[in-house]
């Protein structure tokens, strides 16, 4: 046998030290470490800083002279339950934050409404710059500005995403479905459980709806509490 160098000795003395700790949870019946549960709440901030750092002063597509502010995400990093919206209004592109016009207060009341705070859940948008006369974002906007929110929602691992809205919902399953036919059930997406349910803002024009975003929030505070 060769003569292991000084550097795969001390790797050798640390596999062999790492064998003997699992060999001695497995005979106190532990059969796996659950590492994600087991991240803590500074590696999660930390992630999300990461994330941040990554997205810096963003100009990498058509909307940033449009911006006023990048609204990045607020939030627990340590969410159960993230919300997705599609992008950034007047008041968000103002103050920097998600959700903090009129659909914003109708967010509150409806996380408020499952016994949460918005202090407990963590908001962000599918785009992170509000695009001009709040247009729908375009293909080449989504491409370059999505990835960040799949880093943020890796960063976080919520139990549950609820995709707010028709965009949200579409562009996070890669669908054409429409949002009626997404919403009311889970949906797997990245080790995480999907729901869709109608916009805050479609909401506020069509009161009707609010049965049916009642029965998906009911939906999401049993999966939440199971
Ligand atoms: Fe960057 Fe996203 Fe803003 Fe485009 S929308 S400039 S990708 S932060």
């Amino acid at each position: 046998m060769k003569e292991l160098s000084g550097l795969e000795q001390e790797f050798h003395q640390v596999l062999s030290s790492l064998q003997d700790f699992l060999s001695s949870l497995k005979e106190e019946g532990v059969e796996g470490l659950p590492l994600q549960e087991r991240l803590p709440s500074a590696g999660k901030s930390k992630l999300l800083e990461q994330v941040r750092n990554e997205l810096g002063e963003c100009t990498r597509c058509k909307l940033h002279p449009h911006r006023k502010n990048i609204v990045f995400g607020t939030g627990n990093p340590e969410a159960k339950l993230v919300f997705v919206g599609e992008g950034p209004g007047g008041e968000e592109d103002i103050q920097g934050k998600p959700f903090v016009g009129p659909a914003g207060q109708l967010l509150t009341k409806i996380i408020n409404s499952i016994n949460l705070s918005r202090e407990e859940v963590y908001i962000a948008n599918i785009i992170k710059c509000r695009p001009p006369q709040n247009r729908n974002p375009e293909p080449d906007e989504i491409k370059a500005c999505e990835p960040f929110l799949i880093k943020q929602l890796d960063a976080i691992h919520p139990k549950i995403i609820c995709a707010l809205g028709t965009f949200a919902a579409q562009t996070l399953l890669e669908t054409d479905e429409k949002i009626s036919r997404l919403r009311g059930r889970f949906i797997d997406y990245r080790n995480s459980k999907l729901i869709a349910t109608f916009h805050p803002a479609y909401l506020l024009r069509n009161s009707q709806k609010k049965r049916e975003v009642w029965e998906d929030m009911k939906m999401i505070r049993k999966e939440y509490s199971s």
